[in-house]
């Protein structure tokens, strides 16, 4: 089958006046007003905020708050059945001043341009806040990948990257997985880009099978990496990690393996929920039998070692952390006063709308923001990246070991910010971030 590819290609077009424009000020399918449910607005009101305490001038800030290039591309899809079937894909980059870009690809109903414009931008401050030489993208399909069979989405997956092919390449635009997308999702994306430039070229994108070049400790890096961010901020706190009652949302790549470490290295993990609902156990619940119960059944529900709660009275629990690592938005202006976690470890990108902010901060609750939770899984994907241009591979040992100076570092950097500008975590993961890029734009120059 043959078919033309419509591209319509913006080149940092619309300022973020224009983006928060975009939506109309109307109840999205969540019923938060379109403040809340907008995560570009999310993302701008918290870089906004940088960028009045860094003093950053009018100039640079018109640069760093849009994105350098947005692709949306129409995906055609012959069908199993025979039906050809039109999606929707977009890849933005939103920076490339540090480095390439770099970010992952997800396939969710819920997709949209404002969402990949976000989630863009958020990669180039977390990348930024870890210091790794990466800018920021991020790329999605807007589908339903649980309703699509192994060919069908093969073959979505291949026309999606012959259609933003011009932007990636190792030095240009590195994709990873994200939510709904694996390991073997890359691999196809690494077969058709190498087949369309003529050489094996693994460092065009991260969290691909070992079997193909990819790291060892990929798998386990943003779960590892929240481990990590949350012994450093029990200690700050001075709470004993032994015996901490953490709630988990969300059980996949992030979710599942930041509660099976957390219990491991001896926290009660309490509750852990996924898209089927959510469950809790006093005394702490068997995350080894919960993913056992998971292998062979595709969600946790009906999972016999807990009792059902809701996903909402999951983020109300009396825990000590409350790990957020589904979606976006989920804690908001409506439930933020009745969270009773003493720490909340942002796993997911953007599990808090701005609205919520000030409602945490006041109530005291300690955020590890997004950009330093889940930065664990891009750090090891920059291993990964650095392993394939060498061509030498390293031990799992490195890698953790590795990972592990990079987010304590990191942690340690964001809270001295917080301390000297007297501002929340989030707002110095920000200020850190941001002046990175700021001050790497300067070098360059226009
Ligand atoms: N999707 C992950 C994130 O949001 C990983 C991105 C990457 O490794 O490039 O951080």
């Amino acid at each position: 089958m043959t078919a033309t590819i419509p591209m319509n290609t913006t080149n940092g077009s619309r300022d973020a006046a224009a983006s928060r424009e975009l939506h109309a000020p109307e109840d999205h399918a969540n019923g938060l007003p379109d403040a809340e449910s907008n995560p570009n607005a999310a993302m701008l009101v918290r870089y906004d905020r940088a960028v009045r305490l860094l003093g950053l001038d009018a100039g640079l800030n018109r640069i760093l708050s849009r994105p350098e290039y947005e692709i949306t591309v129409s995906v055609p899809v012959e069908m199993d059945n025979g039906d050809v079937e039109v999606f929707t894909g977009y890849r933005v980059i939103h920076s490339t001043t540090r480095g390439p870009g770099k970010g992952g690809i997800r396939f969710d109903q819920q997709v949209s341009q404002d969402e990949v414009r976000a989630l863009a931008a958020w990669m180039t401050w977390k990348c930024a806040v870890v210091n790794i030489p990466f800018g920021g993208a991020k790329g999605g399909i807007v589908c339903d990948p649980f309703a699509l069979s192994q060919g069908e989405l093969e073959r979505l997956t291949r026309r999606y990257t012959s259609g933003i092919i011009h932007t990636l390449g190792p030095d240009s635009d590195v994709p990873a997985p994200d939510v709904n997308t694996n390991e073997q999702v890359m691999a196809w994306l690494l077969d058709t880009y190498s087949k369309h430039v003529g050489r094996h070229t693994p460092a065009v994108v991260t969290g691909k099978p070992i079997a193909l070049g990819g790291s060892l400790g990929r798998r386990e890096a943003t779960g590892r990496g929240c481990l990590i961010v949350i012994e450093e901020a029990l200690a700050h706190l001075g709470i004993p990690f032994r015996g901490a009652r953490v709630a988990v949302q969300g059980f996949g790549k992030v979710g599942g393996i930041a509660a099976e470490l957390l219990h491991t290295a001896g926290a009660t993990v309490v509750a852990i929920g996924d898209r089927s609902g959510a469950m809790y156990r006093k005394d702490g619940i068997d995350i080894p039998s919960a993913v056992q119960w998971l292998k062979s059944h595709a969600l946790l529900e009906g999972f016999p070692g807990a009792d059902a709660i809701t996903n909402d009275e999951l983020l109300a629990l009396d825990v000590e952390v409350l790990v957020p690592a589904a979606m976006e938005n989920v804690i908001t202006s409506r439930n933020a006063a009745a969270i009773r976690a003493r720490i909340i470890c942002e796993g997911a990108n953007g599990p808090t709308t701005a609205a919520a902010d000030p409602i945490l901060d006041a109530n005291g609750v300690f955020v590890i923001p997004d950009i330093l939770a889940n930065a664990g899984g891009v750090t090891v994907s920059y291993f990964e990246w650095v392993q394939n241009r060498a061509a030498y591979y390293w031990s799992e040992a490195e890698v953790n070991g590795r990972l592990d100076g990079v987010m304590r570092r990191a942690f340690g950097e964001v809270r001295r910010t917080a301390d000297q500008h007297g501002c929340s975590m989030r707002t110095a993961a920000y200020v850190l971030g941001v002046n990175r890029v700021a001050t790497a734009r300067r070098f360059r120059g226009i």
